[in-house]
């Protein structure tokens, strides 16, 4: 077998299409500057003498899971599922939170509960830009109105971490709520930096299906016949579950997508959900790292194919370690959440999408070493179990259509 291409710097690490845009790089070293480029995604700008320790923290090189010789007692390793301790249907008890978030409204009303306990001083997560709605910015929420204000699935570009050194450096007790591969990043600078253990509590994340570029929001902006550059509003989802993509511009023109129109018509020729190369061969879309992963809980049809009719809004729980259940718990109790049942095979059928593309995982990297294109380090994420699980022929057909995008010059891209 050919050795890995593992990159040996952040330059590497762009040039080689694994930049998740998460902002650690940036918020380590504050001459690194997150810039939006051509490709519609962000990117560090690098200074020429930018230390090259730092791809040890970069999600883009190094993704390490859960320590299964680790786990909290009660936690069982899932192969495709990884750690797991318990799993709930789950909604904010407020029915306001519920309505305006992306789904149930749980990661929101986990955000308020965390502050109004005062178990943190703050949770770092995100909201839409106010000069420019297609844009999204890290967020600093120090109160429940301002966590309420960053509910919403944002889809687009978003360097969630940039404030992360700043917080440590003030003695902030906080919680993270952001995408699998900002909490990898979280998790790598734990190794190196003693404060992330004391002082960020909690890690609280999504499943996530892939980030679209930024040109996604304007060519639906342009398709409604409006101008990108005067929308007042882009909103993903989220008032109502899943919620209308909704556009508005200053002229007071409006429009309005259902889940489907937006996101899952691949005849639509006018805009594209086009996923960065980072997110194609992804190592961790289950937040295993996280304290607990809230995915969307769908609505399902008799044969447990998902729905997206709208509905009032439910999540997944899935409790990864004992202190994402002992704020399960208390959130319940203290009525921030509330919690319905949910089998084995509901769950199955809502992400079955997520058992194929982890499933996937080993073609996809065994293609980027055929290819000796860039490799991110990984561990813990039982690709022996999988490619058991998976069968020689879905993972050839990964390993082929992976080097074909390989091919098409996917996996590289130019410094911004
Ligand atoms: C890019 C992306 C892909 C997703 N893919 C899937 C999927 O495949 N399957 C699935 O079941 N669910 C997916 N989700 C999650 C789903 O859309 C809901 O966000 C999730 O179920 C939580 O719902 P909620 O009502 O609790 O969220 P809310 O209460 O609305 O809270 C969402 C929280 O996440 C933060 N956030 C939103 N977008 C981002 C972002 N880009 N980066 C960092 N933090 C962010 C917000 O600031 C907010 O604090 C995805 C979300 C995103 C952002």
């Amino acid at each position: 077998m050919k050795p890995a291409n593992r990159p040996a710097s952040l330059a590497e690490v762009v040039q080689g299409g694994l930049c998740s845009s998460c902002g650690i790089c940036a918020s380590i070293d504050p001459r690194i500057e997150m810039r939006l480029a051509p490709n519609g995604n962000l990117r560090p700008h690098l200074p020429a003498d930018t230390d090259p320790a730092l791809v040890e923290v970069c999600p883009g090189a190094t993704v390490i899971g859960a320590d299964p010789d680790a786990l909290d007692e009660g936690t069982r390793l899932d192969p495709v599922w990884g750690p797991r301790r318990a799993m709930h249907r789950a909604w904010a008890t407020d029915t306001d939170v519920r309505h305006t978030a992306a789904a149930g409204g749980v990661l929101t009303a986990l955000g308020m509960f965390l502050l109004e306990s005062g178990r943190v001083d703050a949770i770092l997560h995100v909201r839409a830009s106010g000069d420019d709605p297609t844009l999204t910015l890290p967020q600093i929420s120090r109160t429940p109105a301002e966590v309420l204000s960053g509910a919403q699935s944002r889809y687009g570009p978003v360097a969630p971490l940039v404030p992360v050194m700043d917080l440590l450096a003030e003695g902030s007790r906080f919680a993270v709520i952001a995408k699998p591969c900002d909490l990898n990043a979280i998790r790598n600078l734990g190794r190196r930096d003693p404060r992330v253990d004391k002082q960020i509590v909690y890690l609280l994340t999504i499943f996530c299906g892939t980030t679209a570029s930024r040109h996604m929001p304007r060519d639906m902006a342009t398709a409604h016949g409006m101008d990108p550059d005067a929308l007042t509003t882009f909103r993903y989802r989220g008032m109502g579950w899943p919620g209308l993509t909704t556009l508005e511009d200053a002229a007071g023109q409006r429009a309005e997508l259902t889940y489907e129109e937006a996101y899952l018509n691949d005849d639509e020729p006018r805009w594209k959900y086009e996923a960065p190369w980072r997110c194609k061969v992804c190592p961790d879309q289950l937040g295993e790292v996280a304290d607990l992963s809230v995915p969307d809980g769908w609505l399902l049809d008799a044969d447990g194919t998902p729905l997206h009719d709208e509905a009032p809004g439910i999540n997944v729980i899935f409790e990864r370690t004992a202190r994402g259940s002992e704020l399960v718990e208390a959130a319940v109790a203290a009525g921030a959440i509330e919690l319905g049942e949910l089998s084995d095979r509901d769950f199955e059928c809502m992400h079955a999408d997520h058992r194929s593309y982890r499933l996937g995982e080993p073609g996809r990297l065994a293609a980027l070493r055929e290819a000796g294109a860039a490799e991110p380090r990984t561990q813990g994420y039982r690709f022996a179990q999988m490619i058991e699980l998976a069968g020689d022929e879905f993972l050839a057909a990964q390993r082929d259509g992976t080097l074909d995008r390989i091919e098409r010059g996917q996996a590289s891209e130019p410094l911004v």
